[in-house]
């Protein structure tokens, strides 16, 4: 290759590279995977947080909820491993049983791995041994960039932090084609007490 030719081919290379914009890096497919987020009325009401990683689902309590603000931290206490299949598990758990009480899916949907490192995905598993992971929601009603921080915490031994992060420029998240009212079920519609009644489901 000539020279002149040789600098017109790398000028284009170097347009061509500053034009693919990719803040998360490379997203593969396989980084795709199932979220849901399960209201909770047992002793205490409170929301689970469940990721699917690896075919399970990687649990956290979180007492007062899904941060609504950007910057705004909350504490998110790790629980049990799930069966991939209690994501879809709306209904009642008997009384007696660990976690008795009510069961909502409050929201459910897809969420993307964005954590990277030297602009490389950094797989899930590895983010929750590390104790950080930042993912992106595509749920009903929770979408946008989220990080889970394990931190140390006067209350409680292994503490994670739920935190909403920034939105990235130029990373929209999908926005769902119908937004579902913050107190119904993102799969059902119901209420709590709507659940309650009908006693249609029991997990033990
Ligand atoms: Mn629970």
């Amino acid at each position: 290759m000539a020279r002149s030719s040789l600098k017109t081919y790398r000028k284009r290379r170097e347009l061509k590279k500053s034009s693919i914009y990719e803040p998360y890096g490379r997203i593969k497919k396989s980084e795709s995977a199932l979220f849901v987020i399960q209201k909770h009325d047992a002793s205490h009401l409170h929301y689970d947080l469940r990721l699917e990683i690896d075919g399970v689902l990687k649990s956290w309590a979180v007492p007062k909820g899904m941060p609504e603000k950007v910057d705004i931290k909350r504490l998110a206490i790790p629980t049990d491993d799930h069966p991939y299949e209690y994501a879809h598990f709306e209904g009642i758990i008997p009384q007696g049983h660990y976690g008795g009480g009510t069961v909502m899916v409050w929201d459910i949907g897809s969420y993307q791995n964005i954590k990277t490192k030297n602009n490389e995905l950094v797989p899930m598993s590895e983010c929750y041994d590390e104790g950080r992971i930042e993912v992106i929601f595509n749920g009903k009603k929770i979408q946008g960039p989220f990080a889970l921080v394990r931190t140390k915490s006067l209350y409680a031994k292994n503490a994670w932090l739920l935190i909403k992060m920034r939105a990235i420029p130029g990373a929209k998240p999908k926005s769902a084609k119908k937004k579902v009212r913050k107190d119904v079920s993102a799969l059902s519609g119901r209420t709590m007490n709507q659940i309650t009644r009908d006693h249609d489901a029991e997990w033990d």
